[in-house]
């Protein structure tokens, strides 16, 4: 209790003490100044044990006030409390006395399919249907969290649960999809890598040992196994220094870049059509349009290795005899201007198309080798177009040809 409930007794106790003293003092006065200063005493007395009475229904409408008050602020704080855990991404279940639910939250329902208008107050093991998570909650040892499939298809859950206190326990599970596929990727990436680095570093020891070995060998066939462990040790280089432009890729993801700055395509396309005549060393026809003057904004030696990994990979997969054409030019339709290469070589299967720029996807592994593929150029492609701020579009027949363009919105280009 406050001390501003007790002042009014106080104040009454006070009141009559100074009654007492002042009676005690009529003992030594005059019999009229007794007689007026004793009904004083008396007026003082009656309206001191008054407001000594009344006070008892003010403190307890005081106390009432504040009782509701209180009730009150513990309402809005529990509502907020709720509010907050109704807005947490991962799945939030109460149990109480009996393991019945006392309150979930809306993800419990997305996740463990779990509403409060069909659950409240039922026990865990109606509630729940995997029989995981009811023998981990049986068991009551909750020291580590359990992996479980949740009710969304295709999605896992880590789920755990953590004692209240004596009548509580909370259910929680949060989605991890996304960090097991990540897991699976770095896995599948770390097994690719050794696989790509393994098969030329076999051919490379294979002939090493061979030659080591003393094994006779004539000039001819010697010239032939060095021929053949310099285009293994080529095909390692192109893969380590892919997989250097990936890791500076993401890395310059996660720090400050550069600034954009203005990219001369006319020019860079231009010199592009030469890097192809000399890949190609005659075996096709390789033309280039440019009918627009546009620029873009970018990061200049990004956008030039997405664009030749576009011309190597028309090169490399399209038959000798066959055309290439590399184009620059203003899409009307929208403003965008387009950097495409189209060639008539053997063309992919739709199938296969949204796939390609997965790292190491290749429609022919074999083919892809044989032409010194790593099989993350179109992984690069894809991460500088996010990068800049175009777009990769895949056109493709098999037989026919394929068109790969990377679309520079009109927001980003500079006439
Ligand atoms: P790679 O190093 O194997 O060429 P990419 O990521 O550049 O790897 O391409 C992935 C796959 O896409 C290639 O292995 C190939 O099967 C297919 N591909 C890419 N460009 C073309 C094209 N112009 N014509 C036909 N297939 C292509």
């Amino acid at each position: 209790m406050s001390t501003k409930n007790i002042s009014p007794r106080l104040f009454c106790i006070l009141g009559l003490v100074a009654v007492a003293v002042i009676a005690g003092l009529l003992f030594l006065t005059t019999t009229l100044e007794k007689t007026l200063i004793g009904t004083c005493v008396t007026l003082i007395f009656l309206v001191c044990y008054i407001i000594y009475k009344m006070s008892d229904g003010w403190i307890n409408q005081y106390e009432a006030e504040q009782m509701r008050s209180d009730q009150t602020r513990f309402t809005a704080r529990i509502d907020r409390y709720r509010l907050s855990l109704s807005a947490l991404p991962e799945a939030v279940v109460l149990f109480r006395q009996g393991h019945t639910v006392e309150w979930c939250n809306p993800a419990a329902e997305k996740y463990l399919g779990i509403t409060l208008a069909k659950h409240l107050g039922m026990a865990f093991n109606l509630v729940f249907d995997n029989p995981k998570i009811i023998e981990y909650l049986e068991k009551g040892d909750f020291s580590l969290p359990i992996e479980v499939k949740s009710k969304e298809p295709g999605r896992v859950l880590m789920l755990s649960a953590v004692v209240a206190d004596k009548t509580h326990f909370i259910v929680v599970a949060r989605d991890i999809t996304e960090q097991r596929r990540n897991d699976e990727m770095r896995k599948d990436f770390v097994a690719n890598v050794s696989h790509e680095l393994r098969t030329p570093l076999t051919v490379i020891t294979g002939f090493l040992d061979m030659i080591l070995r003393g094994k006779e060998l004539d000039e001819k066939t010697l010239h032939e196994h060095l021929l053949l462990m310099q285009q293994e040790s080529g095909r390692m280089q192109n893969l380590v220094n892919d997989l250097l432009s990936l890791s500076r890729l993401e890395n310059k993801d996660e720090q400050e870049t550069d600034p954009p700055e203005v990219v001369n395509m006319a020019k860079l396309v231009a010199s592009l059509a030469e890097d192809g005549v000399a890949l190609s060393q005659g075996r096709h026809t390789i033309d280039t349009n440019i009918t627009t003057d546009e620029a873009v904004m970018g990061h200049v030696d990004e956008i030039r290795s997405a664009c030749l990994n576009l011309v190597t990979n028309a090169v490399r997969y399209t038959p000798d005899g066959g055309k290439i054409e590399i184009n620059w030019f203003e899409n009307p339709d929208d403003g965008s201007a387009v950097f495409s290469v189209k060639d008539n070589g053997i063309g992919i299967d739709a199938d296969d198309i949204p796939r390609l720029t997965e790292r190491f996807y290749r429609v022919d592994k074999s083919r892809s080798r044989e032409k010194g593929g790593t099989g993350l150029g179109l992984a690069i492609v894809k991460h500088v177009a996010i990068r800049n701020n175009c777009r990769l579009d895949i056109q493709s027949e098999p037989g026919k040809g394929s068109t790969f363009s990377l679309i520079f919105p009109k927001e980003n280009l500079l006439a």
